[in-house]
């Protein structure tokens, strides 16, 4: 069922699922279906997370509106396999394939699909790279795996194949910036899986749009029994002091929601992993060494983005879906990062991604960007930097499309701090935290008995299929979770019953 905002919540539950991304939702709809009674309580006033979207009413046509997505930019083809299997055959069929990804800086300008064939040819063309190096290179990715203990950072990857070859690095690994916030000091083996999840068939979208999809899973959700509350905040992850084999053993025993308790045997918190340990259990229920490390956790960047929406009886010619766009003259992951916004990529939204809408057009630009560089300015000093990135964007594309201003009816731009205030990610990170954040992740419940995260962590575990099929990895860790307890409790009713037995004798 859905709860209303005031409805109180009377019942317990198998677990309680903090947040409604998209790693909360997969790992609620898997659980319900699995036969497991589940709440999911979401701060905002809508599921999604960072899957989310945005309307605005069209100024020159009252009856119409614009629909912005913040991140349908694009994602890998297991998201298909990943759908299909934990959410619905209507939602995986709605996935579909982006025709053409472009590049337009001063080193280089390439069109390509995504696929790893056509990024062969095209290193092999345009690059002048051997085919022996490509195919090495390949295959290096493809025998990465997690469970390796390799300390090669990506920086070492590209030098290894090749060698002072900035615009090789920057074809490589632009997207992937873009895609998860790394950069050349992080570890290769996350950006072997992202770049080889990606490269096997291209980049796809959802056709229909963000608020299509996360309707469609509301529904399936409730379907399969899920109740949800929405503008439910949780303050706190509730934990007990519970005696197991002789040992003081911290347990969750639910999570506190403007005052009111409400009881679980699990809490999965699809919050960031700091805020979660930090703030919604609290330290002092940590092993000093798990509170060491969580604090050693870095959080990735964050990122501005400015949303512009077409006049009604406008159009577009077709100028590619993803656009990787630059002026500087060398890629440097820094560069990507700094206030002069050297460098944007524009995802082109045509009318068949939202066919329901008649002739609908967006463009959303987005920019890597530091926290700490909004954070520090004084209002004023806020509003003309958001008023420069504006700019920044309008210039940029009317090297593609010279008369994008007259076009243009709706624009506006959100920055990390916009990030940070709706998602409640501290610092605006677009993409959790660094690799270091993933055993933070994976090993909560080894320190407290029940708690459980599923959230943009480490790289790998974040972005629409990262974040989904982590939902699904920690479902099944939860459902492990819950069987011990109910063999516990079978043992303890076994127990009761034969002293009983006894005492009757
Ligand atoms: C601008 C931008 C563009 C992106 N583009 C892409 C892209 O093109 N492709 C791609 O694959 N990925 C993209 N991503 C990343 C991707 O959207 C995220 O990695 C993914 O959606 C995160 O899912 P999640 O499960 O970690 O949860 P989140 O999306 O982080 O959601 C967490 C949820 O928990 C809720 N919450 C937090 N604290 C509480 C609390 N105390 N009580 C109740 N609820 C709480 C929040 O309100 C939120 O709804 C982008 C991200 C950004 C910011």
């Amino acid at each position: 069922m859905l709860y209303k905002t005031k409805d109180l919540i009377e019942k317990s539950y198998d677990v309680i699922v903090v947040g409604g991304g998209l790693g909360g939702l997969t790992l609620a709809n898997k659980m319900a279906k699995d036969g497991r009674s589940v709440l999911l309580l979401e701060a905002h006033n809508k599921l999604g997370g960072f899957a989310t979207w945005f309307r605005r009413m069209s100024k020159n046509a009252h009856d119409e509106a614009h629909f912005f997505d913040v991140s349908l930019h694009g994602f890998p083809v297991g998201m298909i396999k990943t759908c299909r299997k934990y959410w619905s055959k209507e939602i995986a069929d709605r996935i579909h394939q982006l025709k053409s990804v472009r590049y337009i800086n001063p080193q280089f300008n390439v069109e390509t699909d995504f696929t790893k064939e056509d990024f062969t040819k095209v290193l092999i063309e345009k690059f002048g790279v051997e085919k022996s190096t490509v195919d090495a290179f390949f295959t290096e990715l493809q025998n990465m795996n997690f469970y390796d203990n390799s300390s090669m950072t990506n920086g070492e990857l590209f030098q290894k194949f090749f060698p002072n070859r900035n615009d090789i690095t920057r074809f490589l690994l632009e997207p992937i910036v873009y895609a998860n916030g790394s950069n050349l000091e992080d570890p290769a083996i996350s950006y072997g899986i992202v770049f080889s999840n990606f490269m096997s068939k291209g980049v796809y979208i959802f056709q229909g749009g963000t608020d299509t999809m996360i309707n469609m899973m509301k529904e399936e959700l409730l379907k399969n029994g899920v109740d949800i509350k929405l503008q439910s905040k949780v303050d706190r992850i509730l934990v007990e002091t519970v005696q197991v084999n002789g040992k003081e053993t911290p347990r969750v025993f639910g999570v506190e929601v403007k005052g009111q308790k409400i009881f679980s045997k699990a809490v999965v918190s699809n919050a960031n992993i700091k805020s979660t340990v930090q703030k919604m259990i609290g330290e002092e229920y940590f092993s000093a060494d798990f509170v060491q490390k969580t604090k050693e956790v870095r959080l990735n960047t964050s990122s501005c983005q400015v949303y512009m929406g077409l006049k009604k009886d406008e159009s577009l010619p077709f100028i590619g879906d993803l656009i990787f766009t630059s002026i500087d003259q060398d890629f440097s992951t820094d560069l990507i990062l700094s206030p002069e916004v050297g460098s944007q990529t524009y995802s082109v939204y045509y009318p068949e991604t939202r066919p329901h809408l008649k002739d609908h057009y967006a463009i959303v630009s987005s920019s890597n960007a530091r926290y700490e560089d909004w954070k520090k300015l004084s209002p004023e000093d806020y509003e003309k930097q958001k008023a420069y990135v504006i700019e920044r964007a309008l210039i940029g594309l009317e090297k593609i499309v010279p008369d994008i201003r007259n076009k243009i009816d709706h624009i506006e731009a959100a920055t990390p701090l916009t990030v940070e205030r709706y998602t409640h990610h501290p610092m605006g990170t677009s993409f959790g935290t660094k690799f270091e954040g993933l055993p933070i992740s994976m090993n909560l419940h080894k320190e407290i008995d029940g708690a459980f995260h599923a959230g943009s962590v480490g790289i790998i575990m974040s972005g629409w299929l990262g974040a989904a099929n982590y939902g699904v990895i920690q479902a099944h860790e939860v459902d492990n979770y819950l069987t011990k307890l109910e063999k516990e409790e079978l043992i303890k009713i076994s127990d009761k019953k034969c002293i009983e037995g006894e005492s009757h004798v």
